[in-house]
């Protein structure tokens, strides 16, 4: 096959973060390389004659608010007028220019993600919070992006397919891009989700305008200078900073030819009614949103690796990955026992600095999500049992692990974007229920089972049309043309991500026919 193995198959961590962990030295040696304190940064809209707005706002470490770890400028409604205007002449000549050209700007930027990981790990702690362990997976996960993407467009893209007919008549079907593509994208994977939806949309030939999350503009302000960098036209990709106002302004522009957009459900929907009000060329919407994942427990599974799964899927990275787990059904024969095991563990995470190569978790990533948080855990004690509340350090935007029991599945109903475990018990034999009460959330991002049971594990992934679901292990982490990944119903549209079908989506094709 063209497509080279993902970056993570080779199975060594070093490959992506250049330094094993477990080693305290290897902690100083990446301290040593990046140099303290780490140099502000100035992000500012990336749009050829772009202004950007007259002040300057600070962007605070989350894991303490003291740390001024940049500024930026956002973009202004005249930056995103200039944006489309550049972006349709950056297009008339990138859409023309051979996929080769386009897919080697990708590999190219991998290999300067890979040479610049260590910047890029410390700028990932400091402005995300990620612990080193989370930021090496996303480093590598980004490195991923390109390299499939790429190979992914050589085949797709590269020659124009013949089609059957009858003599005398040629058809050939060729892909090409669509227009000014506009990529909106969450704070939780500032670096890989940023990058693969750019990477994808520029690779099938679109000009693309960034619109980067409010929390982490400096992470996606350097990214598309790697971009540039890497060959990709100033008028081709270009940032727009923006805080509440300035994804409005890009759904709502007439120049629009499409949105790759992942982010809440909420956030989706209201794009999607903004888009059905519009006139002009209809343009598709890709959506990859929230879930309210579930994992069912049996008591056949195996109890270590249960509670070892559980606390990685609901408690690492602080909860704020899309396909965390929110809800564990746990049989009722094995539930004490399991939930025993599990608080254990859970109180043995560290919390803290996510720059210390001994932490577990960082911090959640602003007041706002914090407060979402607690006002949550205030509203399920009223009605049920908070079983277990972790310890957080004193300052930042800490957030500690929590185990909700809760008397009835019902009692959730909206994803919790944090380390909030909740936990619902099931009777044996009521199976049909679990199933029935998960479909009913309308969700389909991520699904867990861990069962000995051939025939339970038939049943529920006959039953659910959740988009990946994991058995036997843990529920996070998918591996780019591994485990494609993406849901269905409110978590989202497809394609999948990271896998054979997502570029399709960002091109259009065209069929020539020619009478010989
Ligand atoms: P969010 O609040 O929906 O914001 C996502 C992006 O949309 C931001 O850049 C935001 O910027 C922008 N935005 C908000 N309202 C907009 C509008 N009306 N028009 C255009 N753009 C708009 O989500 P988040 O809090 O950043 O991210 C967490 C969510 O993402 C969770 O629900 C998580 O499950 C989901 N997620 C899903 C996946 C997946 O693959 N399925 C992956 C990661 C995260 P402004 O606020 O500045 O407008």
């Amino acid at each position: 096959s063209q497509i080279p193995m993902p970056l993570a198959l080779y199975g060594e961590r070093k490959n992506s973060a250049g330094f094993e962990f477990g080693h305290r030295d290897n902690l100083e040696r990446l301290m040593a390389r990046i140099g303290q304190p780490f140099p502000e940064i100035a992000a500012r809209p990336l749009v050829p004659g772009a202004t950007g707005a007259t002040s300057d706002e600070a962007v605070l470490s989350p894991a303490d608010r003291t740390h001024k770890v940049g500024t930026v400028r956002n973009a202004t409604p005249a930056d995103v007028d200039r944006a489309f205007a550049a972006g349709r002449q950056g297009f008339a000549l990138w859409s023309r220019t051979p996929v080769e050209e386009r897919a080697a700007t990708l590999d190219k930027l991998a290999d300067l993600l890979e040479a610049d990981r260590d910047r890029l790990l410390a700028l990932l702690a400091l402005e995300a919070g990620k612990t080193l362990d989370d930021g090496v997976a996303e480093i590598r996960e980004a490195v991923d992006f390109c390299r499939y993407y790429a190979a992914q467009a050589r085949k797709q893209f590269g020659e124009a397919e013949v089609m059957p007919g009858p003599t005398g008549e040629l058809n050939r079907l060729s892909w090409r891009g669509r227009g000014v593509f506009a990529c909106i994208s969450p704070w939780n994977f500032p670096l890989a989700i940023f990058l693969g939806q750019v990477s994808a949309a520029l690779v099938a030939g679109n000009a693309v305008i960034a619109k980067p999350a409010p929390q982490t503009p400096l992470i996606a302000f350097e990214a598309v200078k790697l971009f540039h960098k890497a060959g990709v036209p100033e008028d081709v990709l270009m940032l727009l900073p923006g805080a509440g106002d300035v994804g409005a302004a890009i759904v709502a522009h007439p120049k629009l030819a499409g949105i790759a957009f992942t982010g809440s459900t909420g956030t989706a929907q209201a794009i999607n009614r903004a888009l059905a009000a519009k006139d002009g060329p209809i343009v598709p919407l890709i959506a990859e949103t929230g879930g309210l994942n579930a994992m069912i427990v049996d008591a056949t599974a195996l109890a270590e690796q249960v509670a070892d799964d559980v606390v990685l899927s609901a408690f690492r990275s602080a909860g704020q990955r899309c396909s965390a787990l929110r809800i564990l059904y746990l049989q009722e024969d094995i539930a004490d026992g399991m939930l025993e095991m599990i608080e254990g563990a859970a109180r043995e995470l560290n919390l803290g600095n996510p720059l210390e190569i001994t932490t577990d978790i960082g911090p959640v990533i602003d007041e706002k999500q914090k407060a979402m948080l607690e006002a949550h855990i205030a509203e399920m004690k009223r009605s049920q049992k908070v079983r277990y509340a972790g310890k957080v350090p004193a300052t930042g935007n800490f957030f500690a692990p929590h185990i909700v029991e809760l008397d009835r599945p019902e009692a959730l109903t909206k994803e919790i974007f944090g380390p909030v475990l909740h936990v619902v018990r099931w009777k044996a034999k009521a199976l049909d229920q679990v199933i029935a009460s998960i479909d009913a959330t309308g969700y389909g991002l991520t699904l867990g089972v861990h069962s000995r049971i051939e025939a339970t594990i038939r049943k529920v992934t006959e039953a659910l049309d959740t988009g990946n679901i994991y058995v036997n292990r843990n529920m996070i982490g998918a591996v780019v043309g591994t485990q494609p990944f993406g849901g269905s119903g409110m978590s989202g549209t497809g394609f999948k991500a990271g896998g054979p079908a997502y570029l399709s989506r960002f091109a259009v094709e065209q069929v020539i026919s020619v009478n010989t």
